[in-house]
């Protein structure tokens, strides 16, 4: 069977999977979505024997349908290699009651990664196939984490250039340093004067922009985009739920069809939103368990069925969910509505011009898959220690929003089921966060002597991300002004 991207605004529809991938956004603003969402093909039996680049396979082929079996092997085959340093790609571990899904073993140590790592293959691929002569120029906003990988991703590929924009004061030291050395002849780094909103609404002006487009057109070029609004970010995201029941289901430790919990820690709503695609493939998922930090946004969203992003922007320790629109929520939005683009319009029209909109009370039961929460930082820290005391086990200050609401969800409910937290960065990308929450006192070391500290409490390998940083030359300079994003998109790309 044949599966079609459309536009949840209505304006685009038809769109096979490689053209949806190089564009990125639709023409009218909206997020492609696939005209259904498929079912698995295959009995979880059969697939909990595959590896991850085979159960890959067989998820992405459902959705990627214009794609040859030889082309997406290629694509799954150059992502998931030794850039992960396991074999497993995503490690499953049972720690304080809960399972733990490592997502943060690839080359940028933060679950971007499983997706960003595959996505200049599957853009290649589908430049080939659409014929597109023009190169390609990756726009991307970044909390922090996406801005890494996809330039790691993204680096030095041929036909490819990529301009990265991240809050110049919203990112740890690290993940700055992380993206400031970047290397690579066709990168681009710059740091706004803004928060990651700013920056993602800069980026969706852009694309928005025909006569911008035009003039990109005339000079060669056409924009893409690395961030989740892409189908082919979200798409390879879906794999790893599968492969954590799997390997829940071959360690023993639950029955094929028992259901469990997913628990995202969640900011633009990507991570979550294939937690929920894989539940409508058949995945016996149970509650899908939405925790925010003090950006609060969705928490209250899935309370009252109000979206209202009209509140204070607060930085926190966990900065890569510091978001206030939460743009994948979209694309949630046009299934619970059965797929109703107008109602979408609408709801995305109202939050432009009112700052909110509320839905209605028959797309508030298509919430009920959905269990939402927050922490606050102080809670995050005390999930931090109470992990790490409990089972000698140190999580980032993300995934610890996670373990906090995991732990307000089972007092809520005592539902008991076996739940899967996603752990979406590794501690070493938020030292200074996580360090602090063991102990106060390691607020007086330097970032990078607190590199050192943790391998010391934790005898947990210092990975090759944060090694190769500690030496590496600042490449990147660039700052700009949050209005001035596509001058700055001209003058890099010297067409003003
Ligand atoms: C991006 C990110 C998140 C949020 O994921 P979304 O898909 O944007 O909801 C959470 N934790 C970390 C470490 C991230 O990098």
């Amino acid at each position: 069977m044949s599966v079609l991207y459309k536009s949840t605004r209505g304006g685009e529809s038809k769109i096979p999977a490689s053209m949806a991938i190089i564009k990125g956004l639709a023409c009218d603003g909206g997020l492609f979505v696939p005209n259904e969402i498929p079912k698995i093909d295959k009995s979880l039996k059969d697939l909990a024997k595959l590896d991850y680049k085979h159960l890959a396979y067989e998820i992405m082929k459902l959705y990627f349908t214009d794609f040859t079996e030889e082309e997406l092997t290629y694509c799954i085959n150059s992502a998931y290699d030794e850039k992960f340093d396991t074999k497993e790609i995503a490690p499953v571990v049972k720690k304080d009651g809960a399972y733990y899904l490592e997502l943060f073993h690839g080359s940028t140590i933060a679950f971007k990664d499983m997706a960003l790592s595959i996505l200049p293959y599957l853009m290649t691929t589908s430049a080939k196939k659409q014929n597109i002569d023009n190169e390609i120029v990756i726009l991307t906003a970044t909390s922090g984490d996406t801005g890494k990988a996809a330039l790691a991703g993204f680096s030095d590929v041929d036909g490819i250039k990529i301009i990265v924009f991240y809050p110049k004061d919203g990112v740890s030291p690290i993940q700055k340093h992380q993206m400031v050395t970047q290397k690579g002849d066709n990168t681009y780094v710059v740091g706004i004067e803004g928060n990651f909103d700013d920056a993602q609404n800069g980026v969706k002006d852009i694309f928005n922009n025909t006569e911008f487009g035009k003039k990109m057109a005339n000079n060669g070029y056409q924009f893409s985009s690395a961030n989740s609004i892409n189908i082919g970010r979200l798409i390879p995201q879906v794999v790893y739920y599968f492969y954590a029941y799997c390997n829940m289901y071959n360690s023993g430790d639950i029955d094929l069809g028992e259901k469990i919990n997913v628990v995202v820690p969640t900011g633009n709503f990507g991570n979550i939103l294939a937690a929920y695609y894989a539940k409508n493939m058949g995945l016996p998922i149970n509650k899908l368990i939405c925790a925010s930090n003090d950006n609060k946004v969705l928490y209250d969203f899935i309370n009252t069925g109000i979206y209202n992003k009209k509140r204070e922007f607060v930085l926190t320790i966990s900065p890569s969910m510091d978001i206030l629109i939460s743009s994948n929520l979209e694309r949630l939005l046009y299934n619970i509505a059965n797929n109703d683009e107008n109602v979408i319009s609408e709801l995305m029209g109202s939050l432009v011009t009112e700052g909110e909109y509320e839905i209605t009370d028959n797309m508030k039961k298509g919430l009920e898959d959905f269990y939402g929460n927050y922490a606050s930082m102080d809670e995050t820290c005390v999930a931090i220690k109470e992990v790490y005391d409990n089972s000698d086990y140190l999580i980032d200050s993300h995934t610890a929003v996670g373990s906090a609401v995991y732990k307000k969800y089972k007092n809520d409910t005592n539902d008991e089921a076996k739940t899967i937290i996603a752990s979406t960065a590794s501690p070493y990308k938020f030292t200074r966060s996580v360090m602090k929450a063991i102990d106060k006192s390691y607020d007086n070391y330097s970032d990078f002597d607190l590199i050192n500290k943790m391998y010391e409490l934790t005898k947990v390998e210092i990975p090759n991300a944060i090694k190769e940083i500690l030496e590496a030359k600042v490449r990147h300079t660039r700052t700009c002004h949050k209005d001035k994003m596509k001058e700055t998109v001209e003058n890099i790309l010297q067409i003003s």
